[in-house]
């Protein structure tokens, strides 16, 4: 066993040993034209992604979390407005909420899912929320069917956080098609990654996807003219080219996901202590990462890690127990769903890359765990 070669949580150098030649290519041709920021790379990228989600606009912009803020800013909301989030979520999620200058309102998971608990949004909307911002967390897409009905009763906006979910579907149709409109990040470790910090927002609005152009470039349609003080997030023409290489491989990467995915749901099905994730029968994830849960996560990662796996938490401390949301005063308790999954959550490796063996060699690991662990 220690003779055996540390098998890391994630590796992204076999994925671009694999595009090598290709992405070469697609750097030599930026590098000729000249031209880095807002080109032909950035248009060809928005056209065929937004083909991909099925929307009808695609607006490149420099990261995810920018993603949230300027939808949030391009519909007007800010101070004094409400916006409804998961309080079992990646930060960025309530920071883009915050930087707006509106205030997020957690609403708890469903335990099952890890994903927002559509009969617990009611409860939390009030006169001043204005939308409902959900997670596809781990890449398994939320119930939209009874948020969208809450949503258009209230008269709020749907905001898709599709960061970690591309590619993933809702009763056949694809994320970030799902609700009014969606964010994703291309954060290199994400299904679909950059070689760097990128972005985009897919809508069907064209009003919302004219807005969100000027947004991402200073306020401005047309040079040198600003009609609304705007930001600087670009998703440039070097981004634009590695990620056009790298969306043909995507549903081909995420049909390899499935498969490592099914590998561990059969070899780790029944253990005792051991919770794997369960898929409704409306869901088709694609598997961002595999989390299971287990009362002793902390003892379990160190047998892993002890057998040569890495594994990793998503995530380790919820939002509201950040010392950056201590002025909400939400103290450990308030959100006891949320807390159990980020105590008790362990992220074990899935990559396409990976093997069977490396997924077999996993599953050997966690067994000889729960099997040997009193729970
Ligand atoms: C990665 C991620 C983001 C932020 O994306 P960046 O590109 O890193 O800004 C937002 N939400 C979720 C759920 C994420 O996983």
């Amino acid at each position: 066993m220690h003779n055996m070669k540390f098998l890391p949580y994630l590796e992204l150098k076999p994925q671009h040993q694999d595009l090598r030649a290709e992405l070469n290519q697609a750097f030599n041709e930026v590098l000729d034209s000249g031209w880095f920021i807002q080109g032909k790379q950035l248009e060809d990228f928005e056209t065929e992604y937004a083909a991909y989600c099925g929307s009808q606009y695609c607006v490149g912009v420099g990261n995810g979390l920018d993603a949230l803020h300027l939808i949030l800013r391009a519909y007007g909301i800010g101070a004094g407005d409400e916006v409804i989030v998961p309080s079992n979520t990646y930060i960025a999620s309530w920071l883009a909420v915050s930087y707006a200058g509106a205030t997020p309102v957690p609403v708890e998971p469903d335990l099952a899912t890890y994903n927002i608990d559509p009969q617990k949004i009611a409860a939390a909307i009030t006169s001043k929320t204005k939308a409902i911002m959900v997670v596809h967390l781990y890449g398994q897409v939320a119930d939209m069917g009874p948020v969208i009905a809450i949503a258009r009763q209230h008269g709020l906006k749907v905001i898709e956080d599709a960061a970690q979910s591309h590619g993933a579907k809702y009763k056949g149709a694809i994320s970030g098609n799902l609700g009014d409109v969606a964010s994703h990040s291309f954060y290199p470790g994400k299904n679909l990654g950059a070689l760097g910090d990128a972005g985009a927002i897919t809508t069907n609005d064209a009003e919302l996807a004219h807005q969100l152009k000027a947004l991402r470039n200073y306020g401005s349609q047309v040079k040198y003219h600003n009609e609304v003080k705007g930001y600087n997030s670009r998703l440039d023409e070097l981004q634009a080219a590695m990620l056009r290489v790298k969306l043909k491989r995507l549903d081909g990467w995420n049909q390899q996901r499935r498969a490592l995915a099914q590998q561990y749901n059969e070899g780790l099905q029944d253990l005792p202590g051991l919770v794997i994730p369960f898929v409704p029968s409306w869901s088709e994830p694609v598997w961002h990462v595999y989390p299971v849960r287990h009362a002793q996560r902390d003892a379990l990662q160190k047998h892993l890690h002890d057998a040569g796996i890495g594994t990793m938490v998503h995530y380790p401390i919820p939002p509201h127990l950040q010392a950056a949301y201590q002025e909400m005063q939400l103290p450990a308790g308030s959100f006891p769903l949320s807390e159990q999954i980020h105590a008790e959550i362990l992220s074990l490796p899935l990559d396409p890359y990976l093997s069977p063996d490396d997924v077999a060699r996993v599953i050997a690991a966690v067994r000889d765990f729960a099997l040997g662990t009193k729970t």
